[in-house]
């Protein structure tokens, strides 16, 4: 039911209500987490819809995330009914590629063009490299992924960075040669990359003003959510689209739509500095500072009371962040109280650390909390694995946000290079990758020899594999060729009914089957005695499963439509949902979400702070404000966790505590196991502890203090380490110890020391003792005692 328009202002608090009912060219919306920065930004277009000042096709909302931009949508829709179809909600990328649909031919690509992702354009670097022999001069194929990228969200090209580079440096110098062949190759085959979609966006509306009016008469009302996050690429986007129209000649609509346009579209942004995580991707806090100066006689408001998290995980958050120097402060307050404390746990290892989460979990679950209402949170995504392990072992449903992505693994891209090659026969990457898949005999030689008759005869390589009687191979090849480029035609009757025009709706399922079934493909995985195998063809099921649900969902889509949604899956879009799963992501896939409980975990140094932060000027303040975009997702229950051991990359590291923990105030914490506790206390102790008094939620805090208190260490990093209990550690200094030792220890008894690894501080042994079994232990603050 559509209501009275106040309805819309009910449940906001004044200065909410202030940015809803603004009216003028620029609003800006600074404020923390929590804060109803989306809410407002969702009620605002509703408001818009309400008062007919916006036909929704004038709308065009931007959000980070496609799930983000479903919720958007969802809650329009609660507000206003069904009108809020024809809006454009969607992240910066599926905006982009809409318009380039439509307007790619106006410069030299096709409305099929594909999209490569980062794997795609990492193999077209790769190849480049290789044949440039770049790699010796110290190009890696990641570093000119990386530095095409970060060129690219400048908005600099091939020719720009020829033109400002250093030519005589001979690295300076390939690195031009290479991106200049790799947007060659890109053009070729009318392929855009992730940054292109909008660098590329923002070149056509610059060489077509009349392109780029088209789009800025029909957007009135333009709303970026996360604008933290926004890089210049992405900024300058929204330049050209607020600019005023600039051909006046032919503005139809009468006068009024003629003033209109004349003062170009109404912008309203949202931000929060303190959540800006994307800087390593060229995002730019400077876009939200400078706002004021790039829009004069912006309004701004300001939001102060978050309504997502109880005082004290807010006072967490706000005690970490305020440890940035170059923010402006903000104090979030909130009424909901105190509520509990942040929880506290330190495991002997990640699997400890894993079983601790999971058992937590089963005993909220018992109490009643919701599976899906469940979070945890890590930095890098092979942290999962360990989490993943235990979480099948104890039944603990569920579901990996982004990650070991469905559409990363091999067999799905197979078949989608099958439907791209299709789709797009000018996609030679796509072509190449399946042309010997399943095995036809076809090997590089031929390929480059297909290549070579291509470039002579001047075809594309999809059009000389059609001329494979004129290629001068043997009968065996020739009739493998012939077999792929028939059933490619076969196909392509199917997915491009009415070939050269605009495709038409089409069954994708149909297509893929023909190709996946014709082409030997699946025969080939069902004849592999490889169990790997068998999982692939039920991934290719439920990669045909995908296109008839797309085909439900969009009765008019077409095999373009399919594959552009495919390209823009975001790492959180994997998983809608069902309330009947716990919620595993990084931190970065976790902004803007929110859960009732959050387990942050393995809040260790080089973590979090991540290794890699430390040499980037900048690096550690980044990783502070993920972590303070962490810590805000959590509604009522916040636990941070961390392992003193951790094993990765095949190799056993002693971790240490996040200095980040040393910045929330030890009141606030609440340590079932601190990390004092570890040493000499390990996992397998309390969870023997655990095992026997199930259930009880203080299980942990029972683990008694280690007997004979030991030496106060002079100083360990974890010295000032809140929480902690010092007198379980040793200060062992540098005991001497090699394998064939033996020692004793404090609880565990006697043993002997099997290996001695890692160097000063960091010493492990490896310890098998007679009754306790195998442990490690850090040797400087163990409680042991050589024999
Ligand atoms: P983030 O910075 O994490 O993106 P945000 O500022 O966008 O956060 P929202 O997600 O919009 O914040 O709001 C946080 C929570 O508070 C949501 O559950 C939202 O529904 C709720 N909320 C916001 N404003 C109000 C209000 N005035 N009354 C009640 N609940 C509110
Ligand atoms: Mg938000």
């Amino acid at each position: 039911r559509q209501g009275e328009p106040d309805e819309l202002l009910d449940g906001l608090n004044p200065q909410q209500r202030e940015a809803v009912v603004h009216r003028g060219p620029a609003l800006l919306i600074v404020a923390g987490a929590g804060s109803g920065k989306t809410r407002v930004l969702t009620h605002r277009i509703a408001s818009l819809l309400r008062a007919r000042e916006a036909w929704p096709s004038q709308i065009l909302a931007i959000t980070f995330t496609n799930k983000a931009a479903g919720e958007m949508r969802e809650r329009v829709q609660q507000l206003v009914g069904d009108s809020a179809r024809g809006m454009w909600i969607s992240t910066f990328h599926s905006a982009c590629v809409r318009i380039l649909r439509r307007e790619a031919d106006q410069f030299g690509f096709t409305k099929a063009f594909t999209i490569y992702d980062s794997g795609d354009s990492r193999a077209l670097i790769k190849r480049l490299v290789k044949e440039h022999e770049a790699d010796a001069l110290g190009l890696t194929p990641a570093s000119v992924q990386s530095r095409i990228s970060k060129l690219k969200n400048e908005l600099a090209d091939a020719d720009s960075f020829a033109r400002d580079a250093n030519m005589n440096d001979p690295v300076e110098r390939m690195f031009a040669e290479l991106f200049r062949d790799y947007q060659r190759q890109l053009q070729r085959a009318n392929a855009f990359d992730f940054d292109d979609l909008i660098a590329q966006t923002v070149y056509l509306f610059r060489a077509f003003p009349k392109v780029a009016d088209v789009y800025r008469k029909r957007f009135r009302h333009i709303l970026v959510d996360e604008y933290q996050d926004t890089n210049h690429a992405q900024y300058a986007l929204i330049h050209e689209l607020t600019r005023p129209v600039q051909s006046s000649d032919d503005v139809g609509g009468g006068m009024l739509a003629l003033m209109d346009e004349a003062e170009g579209a109404s912008l309203t942004v949202v931000g929060d500095s303190d959540q800006s995580i994307y800087a390593f991707r060229g995002a730019d806090i400077r876009n939200i500072s400078e706002f004021e100066r790039d829009f004069p006689g912006a309004k701004v408001v300001l939001l102060e009371q978050n309504y997502r998290s109880t005082q004290n995980i807010l006072t967490a958050a706000n005690s970490v962040i305020s440890n940035n120097f170059d923010r402006k402060e903000k104090r979030l307050w909130s009424d909901q109280g105190d509520g509990e404390k942040v929880i506290g746990f330190t495991g002997y290892s990640q699997h400890d650390e894993a079983q601790f989460v999971a058992d937590e979990i089963e005993s909220l679950r018992r109490t009643g909390v919701d599976y899906g209402q469940m979070a945890v949170f890590y930095r890098t995504n092979s942290q999962s694995r360990a989490l993943e392990e235990i979480f099948i072992r104890s039944a603990v449903p569920y579901k990996i946000m982004g990650g070991t992505k469905f559409y990363e693994r091999a067999e799905i891209k197979d078949a989608l290079a099958y439907l791209v090659s299709v789709a797009n026969p000018a996609d030679e990457m796509a072509l190449r990758r399946i042309i010997n898949r399943p095995r036809r005999g076809i090997g590089d030689v031929t390929v480059e020899n297909i290549s070579g008759f291509a470039e002579r005869e001047g075809i594309t390589f999809r059009d000389a594999l059609g001329r494979y009687t004129e290629l001068g191979f043997g009968p065996k090849i020739q009739g493998a060729i012939a077999q792929l480029h028939g059933v490619l035609v076969e196909a392509q009757e199917i997915l491009l009914p009415s070939s050269g025009e605009a495709p038409s709706p089409v069954s994708v399922a149909e297509g893929l089957q023909v190709l996946l079934n014709k082409s030997g493909y699946l025969d080939a995985l069902r004849a592999s005695r490889d169990p790997q195998d068998e999982a692939r063809v039920e991934n290719l099921d439920e990669l045909v499963a995908v296109t008839r649900e797309f085909a439900r969902n969009n009765p008019e889509g077409t095999i373009l439509d399919f594959l552009t949604e495919v390209a823009l899956v975001a790492d959180s879009d994997d998983l809608d949902d069902e309330s009947g799963s716990v919620s595993l992501m990084t931190l970065h896939t976790a902004k803007g979400l929110e859960f009732d409980t959050v387990f942050l975990t393995g809040v260790e140094e080089d973590l979090i702070p991540h290794r890699i932060s430390a040499g980037e000027p900048g690096g550690p303040q980044e990783e502070r404000r993920l972590f303070y975009v962490g810590i805000t997702r959590a509604r009522k229950r916040l636990y941070l966790s961390l392992a003193m051991t951790r094993a990765q990359f095949g190799e056993v590291t002693v971790a240490m505590p996040s200095r980040f923990l040393q910045e929330i105030p030890a009141d606030l914490i609440h340590w079932r196991q601190s990390p004092g506790d570890v040493n000499g206390r390990g996992g397998s102790q309390s969870r023997a502890l655990n095992a026997r008094r199930p259930g009880g939620s203080d299980r942990w805090g029972a683990t008694p203090l280690a007997p004979g208190g030991g030496l106060k260490p002079k100083s360990t990093a974890m010295d000032k380490f809140p929480g902690m209990v010092t007198n379980k550690v040793r200060d062992n200094g540098d005991l001497e110890l090699a394998a064939g030792d033996r020692i004793r220890h404090d609880d565990f008894g006697e043993g002997r020391v099997d290996a001695v690894t890692g160097e000063g501080a960091k010493r492990i042994a490896h310890v098998r003792f007679d009754s306790a079994g195998a442990k490690k232990l850090l040797i400087k603050i163990a409680p042991i005692q050589k024999l």
